[in-house]
């Protein structure tokens, strides 16, 4: 142990919503803990993404902690979709209401994370090279937190201001009497491209892709309606867990198989899910995102709502879709078809015209210059093992995570990884994490992780590592569950397929409620699949 060296029972990194419930809930339970934090403080992804128009894609009632109910009954959410600025009060509320700061260290990040299996120990050291010691390490640096910044030729070169969403300034940017581009049109070029298009001189859009969306329809909460959820939170939220989908618990059950509706009932459910808004539009039919037919049937649906909408018959036709719908997240809106309406924007295909270069003045596609002040990159995330693969994180024989992940990240449960003892990750590759609510997902995986850190103490083990066979039988099962749907008939950052070279693995795990259950088996036998010395 170096001289200095701090020693805890638990080292988390990462304050957003995981990283904050772990620290109270080990504290809860009379562990030691400290937190190390990038930024100078919580909130995590909310912390990071302050671009014009964020907001969350789940109801703020429900992108919310259920696991105190004083909490949820002090907490006023405002909107339907919480906007950033409200998610990010809310951590901090959480923060302070639960007096987490104290364990928490900002502005520190850590380099690289050794198991020492003589002690045993993990050592962690910041990249001031201060180390820090403890029996078990968590990951809670989520599964959208690095973000992707194209290297393309000249971006030095340009002389204007460089923007990515996903780390967005701290102050308000003023893009008024500017000459915009935004590249990117995922969700978070969707959300922010209506509000730069009404700041901006002139608003362009270099697209490679087009995205399905479907207005978010965010409104006002009601407040009788946030009174009748907070009434009987618990019920609510358990109305989530049993609608299957982890969250809409005010919505209506999907409609049935496509298959079992006449091609009139058909129009009807997705007209009324499209009214509905948001991404509750999935559950037009039960079978979207298991069968082609079905999911060929709202996919035109959506096309002929962008033909309405758009009124340049060539512009309607390049943001028109022609992929699966869903197996590329779908996207929740507020005015963005309806954005290409004014005269200040423009859609550029970068299909046709691919980018060649940034230059001083602006963006160079193969066959046009746009000259440029500002451009914003949202071009998405390394997901799901970026930030992992960023600390050099070495198991028991000193082996690297990212060498034994080359070929795919491999859980078991999305908790641990065989090899690294006492290491755990928050929704991990190989857990619902992005198919699920977050935050649900989030407290079930920390609140799973501290029964099991009880139980080895109250057994007196000091290791747990996952048993290398019944990983590769839980990653084996997670494939096939996605092979059941068409999440694998595209390239989506869900399999890594957004950054080439990584290795495609569709890893987040199907079906919220079998996942639970089988935690909750393997926790009553002992934690089954583990090895505890
Ligand atoms: P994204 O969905 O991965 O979209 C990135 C966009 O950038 C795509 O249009 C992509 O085109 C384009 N792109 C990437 N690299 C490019 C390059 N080198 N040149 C040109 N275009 C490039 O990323 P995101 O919009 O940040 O969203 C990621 C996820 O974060 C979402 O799916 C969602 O889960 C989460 N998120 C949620 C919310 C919300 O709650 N509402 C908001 C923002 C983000 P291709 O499609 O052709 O690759």
């Amino acid at each position: 142990m170096s001289r200095d060296a701090e020693r805890f029972d638990v080292l988390i990194i990462g304050a957003g919503f995981a990283g904050m419930y772990m620290l109270h809930r080990l504290r809860l339970a009379g562990f030691s803990a400290r937190v190390f934090e990038v930024g100078d403080d919580v909130g995590g992804t909310w912390y990071w993404n302050r671009y014009p128009g964020a907001r969350c894609d789940v109801e703020s009632v429900e992108y919310a902690y259920e696991f105190s109910p004083e909490l949820v009954q002090e907490w006023d959410w405002t909107e339907r979709y919480a906007a950033q600025p409200e998610i990010l009060k809310y951590a901090n509320h959480v923060a302070d209401r639960f007096d987490l700061r104290r364990d928490i260290q900002f502005d520190c990040r850590i380099a690289s994370a050794h198991y020492d299996a003589e002690e045993p120990h993990w050592t962690l050291t910041d990249t001031a090279g201060q180390q820090y010691h403890s029996q078990f390490c968590v990951f809670a640096t989520g599964c959208l937190s690095v973000p992707i910044k194209p290297d393309v030729p000249g971006l030095e070169s340009f002389a204007g201001e460089i923007f990515y969403t996903g780390e967005w300034p701290h102050q308000p940017v003023d893009f008024s009497g500017q000459r915009v581009g935004v590249i990117g049109t995922g969700s978070s070029g969707i959300q922010s491209i209506p509000l730069i298009a009404e700041q901006a001189q002139q608003l362009t859009v270099f697209q490679r892709s087009a995205s399905y969306t479907v207005p978010a329809r965010n409104e006002p909460l009601d407040p009788q309606l946030r009174e009748a959820v907070k009434a009987d939170y618990p019920a609510f939220r358990q109305r989530s867990r049993d609608s299957g989908y982890i969250f809409g618990a005010r919505m209506p059950a999907n409609a049935g198989f496509a298959s079992c509706l006449s091609p009139s009932e058909q129009q009807m459910h997705l007209e009324n899910y499209w009214r509905i808004g948001g991404l509750f539009f999935a559950r037009a039919f039960g079978d979207m995102q298991l069968d082609t037919g079905a999911n060929a049937i709202a996919q035109e649906f959506v096309r002929t709502k962008i033909r309405d909408l758009v009124h340049d018959p060539e512009v309607a036709e390049r943001l028109c879709p022609d992929a699966i719908i869903g197996c590329k997240r779908l996207c929740a809106d507020t005015g963005y078809y309806e954005t290409y309406n004014r005269p200040n924007v423009s859609l550029v295909d970068i299909n046709a015209a691919p980018i060649e270069s940034i230059t001083e003045k602006g963006l160079r596609t193969s066959d046009a210059e746009y000259p440029l002040d500002a451009l914003v990159f949202a071009t998405g995330f390394d997901a799901m093992t970026g930030a992992l693969d960023r600390v050099d994180i070495r198991g028991a024989s000193g082996q690297r995570l990212s060498d034994v992940w080359q070929y795919g990240p491999a859980t078991l449960l999305g908790v641990q990884t065989a090899g690294f003892p006492n290491l755990f990750m928050i929704t991990g590759p190989g857990s619902p994490s992005v198919l699920s609510n977050m935050l649900q997902s989030i407290e079930q995986n920390v609140e799973w992780i501290t029964d099991l850190l009880k139980y080895m103490r109250e057994h007196e083990h000091e290791c747990v590592e996952a048993q290398a066979d019944q990983q590769t039988v839980w990653m084996e099962y997670v494939a096939a569950m996605a092979e059941t749907t068409l999440y694998t008939r595209c390239n989506s950052w869900y399999r890594g397929a957004n950054i080439e070279g990584k290795p495609q693995v569709f890893s987040p795990c199907v079906g919220y409620n079998q996942y639970v259950e089988y935690c909750d088996e393997v926790a009553a036998a002992g934690y089954s699949g583990f090895d505890f010395g």
